[in-house]
């Protein structure tokens, strides 16, 4: 098989004596040995037998193997959320006297474990824009620093990081480059092609894409791999058999969902554009967005999200939201149904003005995940609460 499609679609759990089609769900805690030999075996590492569902699955490897086809990967680890993933990377490879630089709008969780929480273990870090330019990026490494972390299109104000540029210094300095991929999907960028050494994903948004389940991974390079496994098998944040069974079955319409979402997204961008009520809308692929060059450069298309600043703020933000008919308010994205939010008054509710602002997220900031639904009834929803 020539394609990734292919070989995604195609790889999956050996095939039982039952011979089933789909993949057969393994939901057990633990795998039986028929000796003890083979039993000391398997915990001295001789044999790669699965042990105990705490460290390795059959759905959960099918699911891993899958993402790191698409990933182009060597190794990879399933985690029960996205942000057991971004934590234990941080722990498997950080120590006391490191420094971690990351760019400074990253996921809400994610900004509070790098600065409330890595602090406690005497991990030093410090933010850097997403506009900085490489001489920034440069002045912001220091001898310590031993990791920097990426988000791009960045949550939820979509910047764009050029990671090829990022992935050049850090390269030079031999610093680990982590890039959360969750908004861009594996089907819009390949942050390993561009020299990234580690990729996350929050499994819950995208690749799910139905709204049902939590999960999350990290693939790349092996040897980072092998230590977030070790912490992992032994802190325990495991993904569930049963999910990895949801999710690995979502990633065979991965490509074909993204295409619909990501024409519909430009589509709503399109028509939203020089609205009477909006300020702005910003997608990474409209050619009005400050890092379209660079989306231009390492994306496949635009993702499955754009915002717009309403005129008014917050009190404005409040009332489309009021009005809006067929959107979810409801704090997941990446769904078959069409999502609207309104950061300022939720999830950056508790940042100041000024740090909100830091990170482009201003009061009448309002997020659309599209769905799947038809465009055009999309678009007339969001039309509609905009007049009303
Ligand atoms: C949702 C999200 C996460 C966290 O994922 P969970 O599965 O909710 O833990 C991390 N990064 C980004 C960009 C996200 O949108």
């Amino acid at each position: 098989m020539k394609h990734t499609q292919s070989k995604l679609i195609r790889t999956q759990i050996p095939r039982t004596a039952e011979g089933e089609h789909a993949s057969p769900m393994y939901l057990t805690s633990s795998f039986c040995f028929d000796n003890a030999e083979d039993m000391r075996a398997a915990f001295a590492d001789e044999t790669d037998v699965n042990i105990y569902s705490r460290f390795s699955n059959p759905n959960v490897q099918e699911f891993v193997d899958r993402l790191c086809i698409l990933e182009n990967a060597e190794a990879g680890f399933a985690t029960a959320t996205g942000m057991s993933a971004v934590f234990g990377s941080f722990m498997a490879l950080l120590k006391k006297g490191d420094h971690l630089l990351s760019c400074d709008s990253v996921f809400g969780s994610t900004r509070t474990v790098v600065s409330k929480y890595l602090p406690k273990y005497g991990i030093d870090f410090s933010y850097i824009s997403a506009n900085a330019t490489a001489a920034q990026w440069e002045a912001a490494i220091t001898p310590q620093t031993k990791m920097i972390y990426l988000e791009t299109p960045t949550n939820p104000g979509l910047e764009v990081i050029d990671i090829a540029m990022v992935s050049a210094i850090a390269k030079k300095h031999n610093i680990i480059l982590n890039v959360d991929n969750c908004f861009a999907t594996p089907i819009g960028q390949t942050p390993i092609d561009l020299g990234a050494d580690l990729v996350i994903h929050s499994a819950t948004k995208w690749i799910d894409g139905q709204g049902r389940v939590l999960g999350g991974a990290i693939v790349g390079r092996k040897d980072l791999i092998h230590e977030m496994y070790l912490f992992c098998r032994a802190t325990g944040p495991s993904l569930s058999p049963f999910n990895a069974w949801v999710l690995s079955k979502s990633l065979e319409t991965l490509e074909v969902r993204m295409e619909r979402h990501c024409s519909n997204a430009l589509f709503v961008a399109e028509k939203l554009e020089g609205h009477a009520k909006i300020n702005f809308v910003k997608y990474p692929f409209l050619t009005s967005h400050p890092h379209y060059a660079i989306a231009k450069k390492q994306m496949k298309n635009g993702g499955g999200i754009l915002c717009f600043e309403i005129k008014g703020g917050l009190e404005a933000g409040r009332h489309f939201l009021n009005h809006l008919k067929m959107l979810s308010l409801t704090a997941n994205l990446g769904d078959t149904r069409s999502i609207a939010s309104h950061p300022a008054s939720t999830t950056h509710a508790k940042l100041s003005p000024a740090e909100r602002d830091a990170v482009s997220i201003s009061d009448g900031l309002i997020r659309i995940s599209v769905g799947l639904e038809h465009k055009e009834d999309i678009v007339a929803d969001i039309l509609q609460a905009l007049e009303a």
